[in-house]
């Protein structure tokens, strides 16, 4: 019997998220992730009405249609199973297009290999049935990590709720999955792509949706 194909996301509520960092630390030894690289990231909005700095954890959105997948010239991004936008390393040519075609800018080139890398959801870690280090580490769960095919699952029943959002550049809509608890004061996080092509993206054109 072939098994159902799953669509992985994660669910953040930033309310939750106190900064400790344990998340990215927990990426980096788990990925081993070179030093002055991260492959997650916690944004501070001191913006909003709360009286406290908001923290806004984030990494790749494994988005349903990414702009990293179409600008990479020799295949070696692609859209592999359960949703997940993996990297071809024996095919990377450390071109670096794919790194300023991201919106969120969740790619760097690895200074030791000169290929590209960026958070996988710790597919290894998924294989083998674990969740993504970053999700198992948290103190306060911030991050919720889940199967949206499973109409049970965790994730599910969040965005059954309505309480939460994609965050995204409605120039180039790459369909994230990772969604943010709506209220949450939108930070203009989602940068200006360069397209194949050299077209710039021009800035003011974020927008929320579900
Ligand atoms: Fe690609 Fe960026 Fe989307 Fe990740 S967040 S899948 S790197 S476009
Ligand atoms: Fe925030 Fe959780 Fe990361 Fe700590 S581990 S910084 S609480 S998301």
């Amino acid at each position: 019997m072939t098994q159902m194909q799953k669509k992985y996301a994660i669910v953040i509520d930033p309310l939750n998220c106190i900064d400790c960092k344990a998340c990215l630390i927990a990426c980096k030894v788990e990925n081993k992730v070179p030093d002055s690289f991260w492959r997650n990231w916690i944004k501070e909005n001191n913006s909003g009405e709360e009286l406290r700095t908001q923290y806004q954890p984030g990494q790749c959105m494994q988005c349903d249609d990414p702009s990293c997948v179409a600008a990479c010239p020799v295949v070696a991004t692609y859209k592999g199973e359960n949703g997940l936008v993996e990297i071809d390393l024996d095919k990377c040519i450390g071109c670096g297009n794919c790194i300023t075609a991201c919106p969120y800018d969740a790619r760097y080139r690895n200074s030791t290999t000169k290929k590209v890398d960026k958070c996988d959801f710790c597919n290894h870690r998924l294989k083998v049935g674990e969740i993504p280090a970053c999700v198992e580490t948290c103190p306060t769960k911030t991050r919720v990590f889940g199967d949206l095919n499973d109409p049970e699952s965790d994730v599910s029943n969040l965005l059954q709720s309505g309480e939460y959002m994609r965050i995204v550049n409605a120039r180039i809509n790459t369909l994230p999955n990772i969604y943010y608890r709506k209220g949450t004061d939108l930070l203009h996080w989602p940068k200006e792509p360069t397209l194949p092509g050299g077209t710039h993206m021009s800035p003011q054109f974020w927008k929320t949706n579900t």
